[in-house]
């Protein structure tokens, strides 16, 4: 250790004693402590010292990593309407430090993200900006504003060169309504705008809008044909697993080929939970050997049941004239996803699946922070970085896991938050959209 440290490890304000820490951006997983001085991480190691004044957290039987981060989440309340939830509640009270908005705030909306979401947040808020002028309003209820004509490369760019410490990338679309619609020409827009700035792409895959009507249907193969060749090393295909047509997996079980080409080429994959999971398609992904780079929870007003009086699914895509309610999403009503969940919980479904407790980690931090750019400031526990640090436990027993279609896994672990230290201050992880850990027992 070096001597710049030791003064601040006498003056430290928190140790966190005895925990398993795992932290994969060092290669660290013992069972060690981690002292917090002035909001920063001053010493990882075996039996440190308590000073006079010091707060000691007794961790034994827990798990530290580092700030967990979600890298898909729906943050912007208000402003996307019932689609978005508070920021604090999916992130610092949900056991996660940093919550990326995928596609909430726009070149037009970005203002008011700024403002009334990341500067009063508890949690670090950041955001890939969203390919449309409208940004996620309503959760891109109404389709008609999501074609070419909705999109202004110029407007994104000035944006996002304007926040770099915020703007991480561009979100953009490529499913069968919009494909019915205008091929993939809102992609190729926001995919040149990301180009332009030199920040990945985030792209959705699996029915979002229903296809126009009278278009035919839409080949979900012929989607992933066309997206591959536009993709460069470090775009981020979304939603490998979702139970929609035009993921990852084809109708008779198999993997498109080329989504191996689009990792050749150093394309990354986002798990992007949301309403989308599907056990089957995700076990047919993993045996193909693909292991999911990050894993956005995606969290949202239309797949989480809010105990508000009701924010979820209902509704949606039936009470607009805009929108052709199609099967799929006349299914979607029917099946409101009010099992609650979140990212300690979609790193659980895959722990169910096999990917080990460090690969989870791994995905929601290390390569988080990669994805974001951000591999100096969070996604470690390095010395002289923020204290963001996530507690957790896994819980033995027997719960039952349900994905987005109904299907049930029982498994023997669960993650579930204890607290998290953000910028070196404690928060109890206590939002209401935490599962009830009682209720999965199986
Ligand atoms: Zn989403």
């Amino acid at each position: 250790m070096n001597a710049t440290i030791l003064p601040r490890l006498g003056a430290c304000d928190l140790v966190l004693k005895g925990a398993r820490v795992i932290d994969p951006a060092t290669g660290t997983d013992g069972m060690l402590d981690v002292a917090i001085a002035g909001g920063k991480i001053a010493g990882v190691r075996a039996d440190l010292p308590v000073p006079d004044g010091a707060q000691r957290m007794d961790l034994a039987g827990a798990i530290v990593t580092p700030g967990l981060i979600d890298t898909h989440a729906h943050i912007y309340e208000h402003v996307t309407g019932d689609f978005g939830l508070n920021a604090d509640l999916v992130g610092v009270r949900g056991g996660v430090t940093t919550v990326v908005d995928q596609g909430g705030p726009s070149a037009l909306t970005f203002g008011g993200f700024k403002q009334f979401i990341v500067e009063p947040s508890q949690s670090r808020v950041l955001c890939f900006l969203s390919s449309y002028l409208a940004g996620g309003l309503l959760g891109h209820r109404y389709v008609d504003l999501y074609g070419p004509t909705g999109i202004n490369v110029a407007a994104i760019v000035k944006m996002a060169r304007q926040h770099p410490d915020l703007i991480k990338g561009i979100k953009a679309h490529a499913e069968p309504g919009g494909f019915s619609r205008w091929g993939l020409e809102s992609l190729k827009l926001g995919k040149q705008a990301g180009r332009e700035l030199g920040l990945p792409t985030y792209v959705h895959l699996g029915t979002l809008w229903p296809q126009k009507e009278g278009s035919g249907d839409v080949n979900p193969r012929e989607i992933i044909e066309q997206v591959v060749p536009l993709l460069d090393a470090g775009d981020v295909l979304a939603h490998p697993f979702t139970r929609y047509p035009s993921g990852f997996v084809n109708a008779d079980g198999s993997i498109h080929p080329l989504v191996f080409e689009a990792l050749a080429k150093g394309v990354t994959i986002d798990v992007g939970r949301g309403a989308h999971f599907s056990f089957d398609n995700a076990r047919a992904v993993l045996d193909a050997g693909i292991l999911p780079t990050t894993l956005g929870a995606d969290l949202h007003g239309y797949n989480i049941k809010y105990p508000d009086g009701g924010r979820w699914y209902r509704g949606m895509f039936t009470d607009t004239q805009d929108v052709v309610p199609s099967e799929d999403m006349a299914d979607d009503a029917a099946l409101p996803f009010s099992t609650p969940y979140g990212l300690h919980h979609a790193m659980s479904e895959l722990m169910a699946l096999g990917v080990t407790l460090p690969q989870v980690v791994a995905m929601a931090t290390s390569h988080a922070a990669r994805l974001l750019r951000m591999e100096e400031t969070i996604g470690a526990l390095r010395i002289g970085m923020d204290a963001d640090i996530s507690v957790f436990r896994v819980l033995e027993g027997e719960w039952t896991l349900q994905d987005s279609n109904g299907k049930q896994v029982v498994t023997k672990q669960l993650l579930h938050p204890q607290c998290v230290v953000r910028a070196g201050k404690v928060v109890a992880t206590d939002s209401p959209l935490l599962p009830d850990v009682a209720q999965l027992a199986a």
